[in-house]
């Protein structure tokens, strides 16, 4: 057993960095070369063909059958031309990651020949049968079809031989089944709202635009030492290792040199994302050994999501052409950082206002304000709806636990920022507004210091931070579909925008002076949302005792955070904005429930497995050894020289017994337990019970384990240990 570790650990250690093939041209030459954007549809669609679709995404229409028919045999030219022979409806199913089924170009002709062919029909529409994704009983198998259909505002790109197209992913009955059908009717939402606010600023604004920049966190580990890792590759994350004696605490890695063979794997990722139109730009390290990041330039948010949904999948096919295997598991490794996608989030007009940026006028600074105080406002009402959308099995492990961010959704707006919202609240709007026409407004506050643009005072421990010119929503999990927390986010701002935007209307009708009604609404958005403003320590346990008293959401159990979603205030919150009804609510429910309990039912059955057929074998192996030393001791020696010489060996004995009969007891009553908690009536109880009783039973067993660890001959443990799985050379 011991040999395959070794063996590993050897194959690991000599690997050389692969070579990559640079291209010779320019970054602009290829950026985007395997995309059907606008360039490649103006050189392959008609002319009347191009102007319709162009339109209809601007527009957010839908396309007409003829045109869609037009569309579709462009794109298959485009897409034959580049090497593709199938073509696929791409999708985000409520699971992790992304969903295909491909199909060929080509039909048979009818003479014993074949022709390539794809439809308008084909690409507007599918019915994939999909039965078997998770759908929270909306689709029983024999009832409707799912359905899905492209999504025009994201372009289709090119894969290996294969054309994706991006679609939603729908019940007959109209239902979302996926991420980005909801996510599109948020952004729709939040476009609609926020204009609104906009506008009465600034009456020439048409739409606004919601961007995301995600910063997506991963480690690399070598594949011959993960694949002697059963519980890494099978659940995504190590669920036994002790402690390396070395691991982040001389924070030699952040922004240290990337070796060699992890830059050449860099090197090429960037390259296949620059092809795909993905504009990744910065790359490092990170904190904890073999952890990095990779952040793209922000984008529109649905097609950022898009590209980060398309990323994580490019990343395993070329780590793996590295001899790598990425990790995108939120706490791959216990007792060092875990990894977390950080969604830097902002909302622009068409006009070019970016609307978390202060301005240079008064009037610019009243709007930056209330945008401002719409978001506070928004995430202090849904602060548990925001923790929800954010929780899953695998985040669990870091919203829990006492590492960045805890399980409290509070909100840091820096100093500078801080000192003006204060001020608002005690200002008496009357003394502090002289409004004398638009131009001569005066209000102390508004003339914001333009030092806070670039304001980097960051505070690591804020799990939604504002950061000069847009939030950053840190606690979004390095494995999540962004879909979650951007729908739950932009569905959110979006009702408080519309609200604010019809109380300042209703101010208006009764005469009342637009801005003064508008700093007034600030005002009260401000008092209200005051405990969701923290700027402390977010790890502190005096920051839990006070998140309690302020009434923000600290439940930590993810079975329990996902009750926020069924609350009535956020049911009502998502059903004004169109974003979700009760049904789909209920049912996404459904299925977060049913996956916890899933993923923690295979760690439970993988640890099971480890500890009584890999790891009780070889203490017991390693007791044996010791047996046999006293036994020859005793031979030797007699007496009181015998026992003192034995001594030591005979409590490893004993330790050993005892941390195996512990492993035994624990892995039997963990066994029950799980049963107990299948038998449970609904998927809610069933989570509930896999949170309560399995994941602390995971904790124990772990805990012996890695104390035997400690104890056994290394050249007798059977799997690859912390220190040599974490640094790669
Ligand atoms: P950090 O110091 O947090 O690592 P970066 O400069 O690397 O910050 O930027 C992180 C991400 O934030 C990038 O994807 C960047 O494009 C994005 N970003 C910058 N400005 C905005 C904005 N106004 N809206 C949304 N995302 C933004
Ligand atoms: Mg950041």
């Amino acid at each position: 057993m011991s040999k395959l570790r070794f063996k590993s650990v050897e194959e690991a250690s000599s690997r050389k960095a692969v070579k990559v093939d640079m291209p010779k041209e320019r970054v602009d030459r290829y950026f985007g070369r395997q995309v059907f954007n606008r360039a490649k549809m103006y050189d392959y669609l008609p002319k009347k063909t191009y102007e319709a679709l162009v339109k209809a995404i601007d527009n957010k229409q839908p396309l007409s059958r003829d045109v869609a028919d037009s569309v579709a045999e462009g794109m298959k030219r485009w897409a034959i031309d580049n090497g593709a022979r199938h073509y696929t409806h791409w999708f985000h199913p409520l699971t992790d990651g992304t969903a295909e089924k491909h199909d060929g170009f080509m039909e048979p002709d009818g003479k014993g020949g074949v022709m390539e062919e794809f439809s308008g029909k084909l690409l507007v529409q599918q019915e994939p049968d999909a039965s078997s994704f998770p759908n929270g009983g909306i689709r029983n198998t024999f009832e409707a079809r799912g359905y899905s259909a492209w999504d025009i505002s994201s372009p289709a790109f090119i894969v290996g031989n294969t054309l994706c197209i991006p679609t939603i992913f729908i019940a007959y009955t109209g239902e979302s089944l996926d991420y980005k059908t909801p996510l599109l009717r948020a952004l729709n939402s939040i476009d609609k709202a926020a204009t609104r606010v906009a506008r009465l600023f600034d009456e020439n604004v048409k739409h606004v635009n919601s961007y995301l920049g995600w910063e997506q966190e991963y480690f690399l580990v070598d594949e011959a030492l993960y694949t002697a890792r059963p519980d890494l590759m099978l659940t995504g994350r190590t669920l036994m290792g002790h402690e390396s004696a070395k691991n982040q605490q001389l924070e030699d890695h952040y922004f240290g040199a990337i070796p060699s063979r992890v830059e050449a794997f860099m090197l090429e990722l960037e390259l296949e994302c620059h092809r795909l139109g993905i504009p990744a730009k910065t790359r490092h390290n990170e904190v904890a050994p073999n952890q990095f990041e990779l952040a793209p330039v922000f984008e529109e948010t649905n097609l950022a999501n898009d590209h980060n949904m398309l990323l994580m999948w490019v990343m395993d096919e070329v780590a793996r052409r590295h001899n790598f295997r990425v990790l995108l598991h939120e706490k791959p490794f216990d007792g060092i950082n875990g990894s977390g996608k950080h969604n830097n989030w902002s909302l622009g007009t068409d006009t070019g206002v970016m609307l978390f940026a202060p301005g240079k006028t008064p009037e610019q600074n009243l709007q930056f304000l209330t945008f401002i105080a719409n978001v506070m406002s928004a995430v202090h009402k849904h602060n548990g709806l925001m923790k929800a959308s954010i929780m899953n099995a695998t985040n669990a492990h870091r919203l829990g636990g006492n590492e960045a961010p805890p399980a409290i959704i509070s909100m840091f707006m820096g100093s500078q920022l801080s000192e003006i919202l204060d001020k608002i609240e005690q200002l008496d709007d009357h003394k502090a507004l002289t409004l004398a026409g638009k131009n001569e407004l005066r209000l102390d506050v508004a003339q914001i210091p333009e030092l806070m643009v670039d304001n980097t005072d960051r505070n690591r421990t804020s799990p939604f931070a504002f950061t000069g010119n847009r939030f950053e929503y840190r606690a979004v999990g390095s494995s999540a579909n962004c879909g979650s927390a951007m729908i739950a986010l932009n569905a959110a701002v979006a009702d408080e925008l519309s609200q604010f935007a019809e109380a300042v209307e209703a101010r208006e009708a009764a005469g009342e002076e637009r801005h003064s009604a508008i700093f007034a609404e600030i005002k009260k958005l401000l008092k209200q949302s005051r405990p969701i403003h923290f700027d402390g320590n977010g790890y502190s346990d005096e920051w839990k005792a006070e998140a309690q008293r302020r009434g923000l959401d600290t439940e930590t159990s993810a079975p329990l955070v996902y009750d926020a979603y069924t609350r009535p205030e956020s049911i009502e919150m998502f059903e004004r904005t169109g974003v979700m009804n009760r049904k789909e609510i209920m049912a996404r429910n459904e299925v977060k429930w049913e996956m916890y309990s899933k993923k923690l039912q295979i760690e439970s059955r993988v640890l099971g497995d480890l500890a009584i057929n890999h790891i009780i074998p070889a203490a017991t192996r390693y007791q044996s050894l010791l047996l046999d030393n006293v036994y020859k001791i005793k031979q030797l020696f007699k007496g009181e020289k015998a026992d003192r010489i034995a001594r030591q060996d005979m409590e490893s004995i004993e330790k050993i017994s005892d941390h195996i009969a512990a492993i035994r007891g624990e892995v039997e009553a963990m066994v029950k337990e799980r049963h107990k908690a299948n038998r449970k009536p609904n998927e809610r109880e069933k989570a509930i019970a896999y949170h309560d009783y399995i994941a602390p039973a995971l904790e124990n067993i772990r805990h012996h384990i890695d104390e035997l660890e400690l104890m056994v001959d290394n050249e007798i443990w059977p799997l690859p240990k912390y220190r040599e799985l974490l640094f790669l050379r």
